[in-house]
């Protein structure tokens, strides 16, 4: 991914929803819930930054020491030891936040469970405005029998 690419799809409104979906997604572990929750904090206060794959973050113990992660692997204690740290998760939310910019801005409504863009609802009303009025069917129905 590039990097102009992903400083445009990284921003605040992305990051607060793929916050959303990571805490929705790790409801079910504490730890993971709590690196999340470490990370939208952290990434606040510590500097970093991020190439669309790796994160390069400041240690939010050791100021001026960086660590640099992946979403699999993380040089700090808990990442040595292969449990949830507040990096990993960082790192996870900006992919996140990256991917969910990536994706077309779609505005829509959804209806009896299913979701219509407003690509799919500007098809249908033209199909709509196609169709012939009531006043024409009766015009050419007129012109048939007259
Ligand atoms: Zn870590």
């Amino acid at each position: 991914m590039a990097n102009a690419t992903v400083a445009q799809a990284v921003n605040r409104q992305t990051v607060a929803l793929a916050l959303r979906d990571a805490r929705a997604k790790c409801a079910a572990s504490h730890r993971w819930l709590n690196a999340v929750n470490r990370a939208a904090l952290n990434l606040e206060s510590c500097r970093w930054s991020f190439d669309g794959d790796t994160l390069r973050v400041e240690s939010a113990t050791n100021s001026g020491d960086f660590y640099t992660v992946t979403v699999e692997t993380c040089p700090c204690s808990a990442g040595k030891a292969g449990k949830p740290c507040w990096h990993r998760a960082g790192v996870r939310l900006l992919c996140k936040a990256a991917e969910m910019g990536q994706e077309a801005p779609s505005i829509g409504v959804t209806y009896k469970g299913v979701y219509y863009s407003a690509a799919s609802l500007d098809a249908s009303e033209q199909a709509r405005a196609s169709r012939p009025t009531m006043e024409e069917l009766q015009a050419a129905a007129d012109e048939l029998f007259a």
